[in-house]
């Protein structure tokens, strides 16, 4: 790593989402100056950033000149293209780097990543067809889940398979898309792990918290996260082995699910995290500081909780309660600058602060 980014230095970001709008205001903090690149037209993170480039991901020239305007590249999201990656990693450090991406782009390889490491997953199976699917669910068993290996986020992409029957109506569903077979897995909750790590190699995790989802889409992060103290200790040192492996820089989110048998790894997600927000109002560094000052080679900062809190996601119409919740004492309103609420998009949320 070179040296830290000095005040005036620029950010840039790939995805101009919700996340990036965060990153974005988190740079400022710090003097930095953040640059969006995103294909749609007027992106939540363009109104807070300095710059704004819209343009698709195989445009070469407009790629060349946000690269020759930016410092670092960090991205919000994980499924860029790889073409896209090839040429902005010959011009300027992409930092968390490009095996981080990879791997979390595939389930199939990031099931056999973390099962090399040995962590353990759901029992799962490539399914490259139709007899792979029948073989693979005399194997694992139904109920089982099966999902596209890519591009697959809040639950899109996914089909249970409660009866072997059923086996060729879900292949049906996914379109022929590359799929692996999970087997089910019976946990009693999910909770999750957003761990940094700077390019030195330090590493600090925030404490775990503790997830709802409904659709498919997650609602609520509660902390503290209902987990036995050698539970708290094993989530955060498979994080932490999880990063070091990739030698990553910045914030990822590794989500968890909580079982009779232990912790099992439901997936990584090389980015800020939306089960991650509570930070804002629970630690003096929250996430998004956290990933700035690894990308930009800060020391990493003190992310100890200091509250328990309630993050809940606004989810279209959900964002109608703003007026009131602004007049309840000890919550925090996030709202993204989004357009009109549709069901099931993010439009903001709130961090309730918990008293004793
Ligand atoms: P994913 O997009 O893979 O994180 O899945 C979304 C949600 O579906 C998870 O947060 C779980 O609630 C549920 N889920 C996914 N995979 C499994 C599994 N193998 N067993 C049980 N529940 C699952």
């Amino acid at each position: 790593m070179s040296d830290p980014l000095q005040p005036g230095a620029c950010i840039g970001i790939l995805g101009g989402g919700q996340l990036g709008r965060m990153l974005s205001v988190a740079a400022a903090r710090l003097g930095l100056r953040s640059h969006i690149y995103d294909p749609g037209a007027n992106p939540p993170a363009g109104h807070v950033a300095e710059r704004v480039t819209t343009a698709p991901w195989d445009d070469e020239g407009a790629l060349r000149a946000f690269a020759a305007s930016v410092d670092v590249i960090t991205y919000e999201f994980e499924n860029i293209p790889t073409a896209t990656l090839d040429l902005l990693e010959s011009l300027r450090p992409v930092r968390p780097n490009r095996r981080a991406l990879a791997v979390s782009q595939d389930r199939l390889t990031e099931k056999d990543f973390l099962t090399g490491l040995g962590l353990t997953t759901a029992p799962y199976r490539d399914i490259p067809d139709a007899a792979a699917l029948d073989a693979a669910l005399a194997a694992i068993g139904a109920p089982a889940i099966l999902k596209t290996r890519r591009l697959g986020y809040d639950g899109k992409g996914q089909v249970r398979i409660v009866d072997p029957a059923e086996a060729p109506a879900a292949m049906a569903e996914l379109g022929g898309a590359e799929a692996i077979l999970e087997g089910f897995v019976t946990f009693t909750h999910e909770v999750s792990v957003i761990a940094a790590r700077g390019p030195g190699g330090e590493v600090a995790c925030f404490d775990p918290g503790e997830n709802v989802h409904r659709d498919g889409i997650l609602r609520t992060t509660t902390v503290p996260a209902r987990l036995t103290n050698a539970q708290r200790v094993d989530a955060v040192l498979l994080a932490s082995r999880v990063l070091t492996a990739l030698d990553y820089v910045g914030v990822m989110g590794v989500e968890l699910f909580v079982t009779a048998q232990g912790l099992v790894v439901n997936e990584i997600a090389p980015r800020v995290h939306n089960s991650g927000h509570w930070t804002q109002a629970g630690c003096a560094i929250d996430q998004f500081e956290q990933h700035v000052r690894a990308v930009a080679g800060w020391p990493l900062g003190n992310g100890e909780r200091y509250a328990d809190v309630v993050m809940e996601n606004l989810i279209g119409d959900d964002v109608d309660r703003v007026p009131d919740l602004a007049r309840t004492a000890d919550v925090q309103i996030h709202l993204y600058g989004k357009g009109a609420p549709r069901p099931g998009r993010k439009m903001g949320h709130i961090n309730r602060i918990l008293r004793g």
